[in-house]
């Protein structure tokens, strides 16, 4: 697999917040900042300065690439950590815990990757949420791993067929920074009409 066709992990998170979402970023080129993505743009500007910690055993690597060969998968860690002989990605989010899954599927894919790389079972992982400095555990279950490769063929066939999923009016849209350009309820207006006549 040439490395241009790698699925950038942060496009699982996507996917699992909003199909539309992804296609209008990964395939449509499409980004709009609102004040959430910028204070998450910060945030990961902050943390992706390349630098590394040791401490005896354990040590901490910042922004270093991970990438899995058969996944096609790539993308860019916030935190890789080792204590006690385990090692685990640690994904840093702006905000709160949300009601989505899709910060877990993200950790998910991390780890994926780090198995492949290092030949080490990664059990879990963690999301930092910035506002409420809580690290939230995401265990690297069965679950979670078809949950990540269901959502990697999902994409693949996305970027392959590149068929626009519909837009769905759901609470997600209310903090989607492509909401104004989506207009997801005129969208469903439109069906709507389109189904009675
Ligand atoms: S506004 Fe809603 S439907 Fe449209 S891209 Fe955003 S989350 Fe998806």
């Amino acid at each position: 697999m040439n490395e241009s066709e790698y699925i950038p992990i942060a496009a699982l998170n996507q996917y699992a917040y909003c199909p539309h979402r992804c296609w209008r970023m990964f395939c449509a080129g499409e980004f709009t900042e609102n004040e959430y993505t910028i204070e998450g743009t910060s945030l990961h500007d902050r943390v992706h300065s390349l630098s590394q910690e040791k401490q005896g055993e354990d040590w901490q690597i910042r922004a270093i690439w991970l990438k899995s060969r058969q996944y096609g998968l790539i993308g860019k860690s916030d935190l890789i950590e080792a204590s006690n002989g385990e090692i685990f990605p640690v994904e840093y989010k702006r905000g709160r815990k949300g009601e989505w899954d899709n910060d877990e599927l993200q950790v998910g894919a991390q780890a994926l990757c780090l198995e492949e790389m290092t030949g080490k079972s990664i059990k879990i992982g963690y999301v930092y949420y910035a506002h409420s400095h809580h690290r939230q555990e995401v265990e690297i279950s069965e679950d979670l791993r078809d949950r990540v490769r269901q959502t990697i063929t999902d994409i693949q066939r996305l970027f392959t067929d590149n068929i626009v999923p519909q837009a769905v009016y759901s609470p997600r849209c209310r903090g989607c920074s492509l909401k104004s350009r989506c207009l997801p309820q005129a969208t469903a207006k439109v069906a709507r009409y389109q189904e009675i006549s």
